[in-house]
């Protein structure tokens, strides 16, 4: 006799670990761990979400349809071709485990979210990772980490923990070198933030070809983290493929409510984005005042390096913030043991960063 025993690969899976959202001691924490809004969900999607408690003897709308006209509506899609997911990262697994079998591989870079190395591991496929080049995805890489096992590709743009992004002749240089039998997948979730005009969501390359898929997230820009609703833009016969294999009540009747809501909710959603508007450079340029290297990130964080100094590194200085009641994030499991990603906070926030920063820098 022997006791149940996992799938290949299960064991190897180190468990995603959240941003931290307590300090022993402290009482009052300022969280700027998760790259959450700090404006908050808009006050119209917490009011849509309190009008459904009395009807939670009902299932939800499996297919989602106001939210998706809503989603539709906003970005001038088809309705049709979106599918919403108990956030993105549902969407992530239910890709991996529809393209990629045992021994696939499923390739991204080297900063890539976490949870494509987990989905990947999960479902027995081999998660490959490939050099970035100054923190930044590099298409000829890629391109390079391609083999005959390859099934899915996964790019973040904007990255995270980088911040960095790919223009949109890049992210298309990328699908015109893949095989078409590989799936590629625009994981978009900072999308809203981004002010280049060379930056592109992936949407053209979606709607140009048949296995491309764009992901969006509802937790970033607009503050519901907590709802768990994400959705992606799919070509029609993959969008066939997930709906048969998700779970069928997968967003509840409140996340729906307060999603079709926020994104209703555009003054709200421009007034997020003027919050980060000011306060992203704001913040560069000030820890870059301090002496510590930032990338050109055009999320909603900042990756700062810090020197390897004993007693002035990131882990001293993750401790020092934290005696201080701030939580930012280490990204060492990201291969950045040196850096710290700070997501922009209210305006008290990020002072309370920086004047932080500056003591332990300058004690
Ligand atoms: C935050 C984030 C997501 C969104 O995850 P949800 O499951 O929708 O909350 C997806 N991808 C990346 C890279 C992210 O940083």
């Amino acid at each position: 006799m022997s006791l149940p025993v996992p799938q290949p690969g299960i064991l190897e899976i180190a468990a995603y670990v959240g941003g931290e959202s307590k300090v022993e001691g402290v009482s009052r924490v300022m969280k700027l761990s998760s790259n959450e809004s700090p404006l908050g969900p808009s006050p119209r999607a917490q009011d849509a979400y309190r009008t459904v408690t009395a009807e939670l003897h009902r299932y939800p709308d499996g297919g989602a349809t106001e939210l998706r006209k809503a989603i539709a509506a906003r970005y001038g899609l088809d309705a049709a071709r979106i599918i919403c997911g108990c956030g993105s990262d549902e969407l992530i697994g239910l890709l991996v485990n529809a393209y990629a079998a045992p021994g696939d591989e499923v390739l991204f870079s080297r900063h890539g979210f976490l949870m494509y190395d987990i989905y990947a591991r999960s479902a027995g496929a081999v998660p490959v990772r490939v050099d970035e080049t100054a923190l930044t995805v590099d298409v000829d890489a890629l391109l390079g980490g391609v083999t005959a096992k390859t099934r899915i590709v996964f790019v973040t743009n904007p990255g995270n923990p980088t911040g960095t992004y790919i223009s949109a002749a890049e992210l298309r240089r990328l699908r015109d070198g893949l095989r078409e039998d590989i799936l590629l997948v625009i994981d978009a979730a900072y999308a809203e933030y981004v002010d280049r005009n060379d930056y592109s969501n992936g949407l053209e390359l979606v709607q140009e070809t048949e296995n491309t898929v764009m992901l969006r997230t509802f937790s970033k820009i607009f503050g519901l983290g907590g709802a768990r609703v994400g959705w992606g833009y799919f070509p029609v016969g993959i969008a066939d493929v997930i709906n048969r294999i998700r779970s069928p009540f997968n967003v509840t009747a409140p996340s729906q409510a307060a999603a079709t809501a926020a994104i209703r909710d555009v003054e709200f959603t421009t007034l997020a984005k003027a919050h980060n508007d000011y306060w992203l450079p704001w913040l560069k340029e000030k820890l870059t005042a301090l002496g510590l290297t930032t990338t050109d990130s055009v999320a909603n964080f900042v990756l700062a390096r810090f020197s390897g100094t004993a007693g002035k590194d990131a882990a001293a200085a993750d401790a020092f913030l934290k005696a201080r009641g701030i939580i930012v994030r280490r990204v060492a499991s990201y291969g950045l043991g040196d850096c710290l990603r700070i997501t922009i906070g209210l305006a008290e926030e990020n002072e309370a960063v920086v004047a932080a920063l500056k003591d332990f820098l300058e004690s």
